[in-house]
């Protein structure tokens, strides 16, 4: 799900619009806002920061009208409105607007480049068939000694001219190499978290969708698993962010070397894992990832820092079958809720959604 930004700016548009008579209502309305983020947070236990506050704020304010129509929904399922949850609201992802910006930029940059590169050699090819017709016309009107002193001169224009056309073509094809060169690396950096380094949500959505065509049409099954790190806050609490982000870099390193050649891993987001496993169901999927489990809960994991163990790092998962309908969202719902019971009932442990 994205958010269109186009909803904020009405919203400003809207609060810009207020006019003075109706401060003092505006006020009125600003403290209640102000009053019902208090107790949401109060309510639901949630930490106070920044990213917790935008997003509460755009979903309590309305400015946000898909993220109040996510917790209306998430009040009438009944299921918890926690960090995990708020989390994967959150990661509607405002860099993933930045770094789309960025990929624009860069791809009309290159458009303009190729088309200049098309107009200096359209104005190339023009200007030395026109030297050449002019050449033709003196060589063929050369009667008198006067004639070649003409020649000569326009031969030499036309030499001076072609050399600089040439310099103009090596620049743009430098300029054009390069731009192609950012483009490439932009594309690829679009589709990697940038602390694990593993391919991030918008490359595992991408993913799933083409992973589970190709499941239907060779009518092979498809399994997707949620991984979420259990009891993840405590490791920051107790080592540090810093810490933590080693603990996730190596998780993430495991993880894709446990799952293999043949598994898709991404990080979801946070503490959150996704793994993709083509060519098999669910049933199989859970044997396999549940040995990926078993193997992470035996490891020790110390941090070099302190030298002091991090203890065991688990992870709960939820796995469910892309392939038993025809909706992919749906496997990442029975998924997300498989994790869910995963947790509830224990933590360290695969559920089947
Ligand atoms: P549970 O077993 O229920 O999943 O408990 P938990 O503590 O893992 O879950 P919770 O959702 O309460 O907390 C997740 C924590 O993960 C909170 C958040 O600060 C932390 N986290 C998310 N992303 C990162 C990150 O990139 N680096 C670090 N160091 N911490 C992160
Ligand atoms: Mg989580
Ligand atoms: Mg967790």
């Amino acid at each position: 799900m994205r958010f269109s930004s186009g909803f904020s700016r009405s919203a400003r548009a809207r609060a810009v619009a207020v006019p003075v008579s109706d401060h003092g209502r505006a006020e009125e309305a600003r403290l209640q806002l102000l009053e019902r983020i208090g107790e949401f947070v109060t309510r639901h236990d949630l930490a106070v920061t920044a990213p917790n506050m935008a997003t509460i704020c755009g979903a309590l304010s309305g400015s946000q009208p898909e993220l109040a129509g996510a917790l209306v929904q998430r009040e009438a399922s009944g299921e918890p409105i926690d960090q995990r949850w708020l989390d994967m609201l959150a990661r509607m992802d405002p860099d993933g607007h930045s770094r789309l910006a960025a990929l624009e930029t860069l791809s009309d940059k290159l458009e303009y480049a190729l088309t200049h590169f098309a107009e200096t050699a359209r104005e190339a090819q023009t200007e030395t068939s026109d030297h050449r017709g002019a050449i033709g016309e003196q060589i063929a009107a050369l009667a008198g000694p006067e004639g070649l002193a003409q020649v000569l001169e326009l031969s030499r224009a036309m030499m001076l001219r072609i050399e600089q056309i040439e310099a103009a073509m090596a620049r743009s094809e430098a300029e054009l190499e390069r731009l192609r060169d950012s483009l490439a690396k932009a594309r690829i950096e679009a589709d990697v978290d940038h602390l694990t380094r593993l391919p991030n949500r918008r490359a595992f959505e991408r993913r799933l969708v083409s992973a589970a065509m190709q499941a239907r049409e060779r009518g092979e099954p498809l399994a997707l698993a949620f991984c979420d790190v259990d009891h993840f806050k405590q490791i920051n609490d107790r080592h540090g962010h810093a810490a933590g982000d080693r603990v996730l870099c190596a998780l993430a390193a495991s993880l894709s070397e446990a799952a293999g050649e043949s598994c898709f891993v991404a990080r979801h987001g946070g503490e959150e894992f996704v793994l993709l496993f083509a060519g098999l169901d669910k049933e199989a999927a859970k044997v396999r990832l549940d040995a990926i489990r078993r193997a992470q809960a035996a490891r020790q994991l110390m941090n070099r820092d302190t030298g002091q163990p991090f203890g065991r790092i688990t992870f709960s998962a939820g796995v469910a079958e892309v392939t038993e309908d025809a909706d992919t969202r749906s496997a990442l719902a029975r998924a997300d809720a498989a994790l869910y019971r995963a947790k509830l009932e224990g933590r360290n442990r695969v559920e089947l959604g």
